[in-house]
């Protein structure tokens, strides 16, 4: 059964739309536990497009409890400097370990990019213009670093390594599926997030979003028996103890990462709506409520990006069928595919609101003119110059196929 039978179709109705489809084959815990995650993430996404403001002060008790979490680290190194100056040299290089293995990480800009290409501005010199225009629309920086992700069916943004180097990632799929107008609001909202400093805001939390998690999967206890160990006697107590202790420790850690998660993940929701009201900013609201219809859309074009395309008209091809396809969907079936989304994506941990509550949301807006136009001879250029990597996709797919 598919998603799409389980609700009332109607655009504006939304009865029965926080259900999801059974998952085959859950355990009945698993079961129950993602069907509440789902009711509340529906009605947490529901508050948030009625443009229910953030709460500031689970942003400041993350920011907080990162503080504590990375002075453990730093008490750590500063230990053992001292150990190894007056000894116990073991212990002290036995904290040096501690102080590296909890190391607050900036991410590194190779890691970033790996299996990404990077699109400078001497091969790519309209696009980098056009980035450069929305940016300033949106009093935003530019990125440092501009990289195609040629499989990826969405644009992200990060910021990583000691220079905090700032990163824009496209995918060829997006790219091949909206219009220019539409390609200024994805700008928009990315270069946002360089604006409202979204990297940093997740920077100084990021403490408090892994540790728990961490110790967690390290207390996790063996699966494996004392008595199948073939442990006797107080070796055997012993050691079932610390299972079950740690079980427990390691069940509290989770429970705390937790609910730690799920405030992160309200407080990016609220950054992905920040983030929109720049994208409306640069391109109007027309053509951000556009990007989201492109985005709701996206399992219908799935099958139009293939590897059975001309050699070296991958683009060209892929964007007239998507094209032809969206063309086809009228206003009601693209709001059954909003619908849609709002059921499928609504969860506490989701990091994005549902496309259809975005869209929701920026129709609450006063309509606005796109403060950055594109013209026809540079949109042209600027698909031109993203075309060899759908070239490399296209021969990527075609491999796949044949294989
Ligand atoms: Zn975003």
């Amino acid at each position: 059964m598919t998603e799409d039978h389980l609700s009332c179709r109607c655009p504006h109705c939304e009865w029965n739309l926080d259900t999801l489809a059974p998952i085959e084959g859950a355990t009945w815990f698993w079961r129950s536990i993602r069907t509440r995650d789902h009711r509340a993430g529906f009605r947490s996404d529901r508050l948030l497009a009625s443009g229910v403001p953030g709460r500031p002060w689970v942003y400041a008790l993350l920011v907080a409890l990162s503080v504590v979490l990375v002075a453990v680290p730093v008490t750590a190194l500063l230990a053992a400097v001292w150990l190894l100056i007056v000894g116990p040299v073991a212990i002290g290089l036995l904290l040096l370990l501690v102080a590296y293995a909890v190391r607050p990480r900036l991410g590194r800009v190779k890691k970033v990019l790996k299996g990404h290409y990077r699109l400078d501005s001497d091969r790519a010199p309209v696009l980098h213009a056009l980035i450069g225009r929305v940016a300033s629309a949106v009093d935003a920086p530019r990125p440092d670093i501009v990289a195609i992700d040629p499989g990826s069916w969405g644009a992200e943004t990060d910021v990583a390594g000691i220079r905090q180097r700032r990163i824009l990632l496209l995918g060829i799929p997006l790219l091949a599926s909206i219009d220019r107008g539409e390609f200024v609001a994805l700008l928009g909202h990315e270069v946002g997030h360089f604006a409202n400093r979204d990297s940093r805001r997740r920077l100084l939390t990021w403490p408090a979003r892994v540790t728990f998690g961490h110790i967690s999967r390290a207390l996790k206890p063996s699966r494996v028996s004392g008595v199948e160990r073939d442990l006797l006697g107080l070796q055997l107590i012993v050691f079932e103890l610390w299972r079950m202790i740690s079980g427990l420790l390691s069940w509290l850690s989770f429970a705390v990462h937790t609910v730690i998660r799920t405030a992160a993940a309200r407080d990016d929701r609220h950054a992905e709506q920040r983030a929109d009201l720049l994208a409306v900013r640069a391109a109007g609201r027309a053509s951000t409520l556009g990007l989201f219809d492109a985005t709701a859309a996206f399992p219908l074009y799935r099958g139009a990006i293939s590897g059975a395309t001309r050699k070296g008209y991958a683009m060209t091809e892929w964007r007239a069928r998507i094209a032809q396809n969206r063309s086809r969907n009228d206003e009601g079936r693209t709001a059954v595919l909003r619908q849609l989304t709002m059921r499928t994506e609504a969860s506490l941990f989701a990091s994005h609101p549902s496309t259809g509550r975005r869209h929701q949301f920026v129709s609450t807006l006063p309509n606005s003119h796109a403060a950055v136009r594109v013209t026809d001879a540079e949109w042209a250029t600027i698909v031109r110059e993203v075309a060899p990597y759908a070239e490399t996709l296209r021969n990527e797919l075609a491999e796949q196929y044949e294989m």
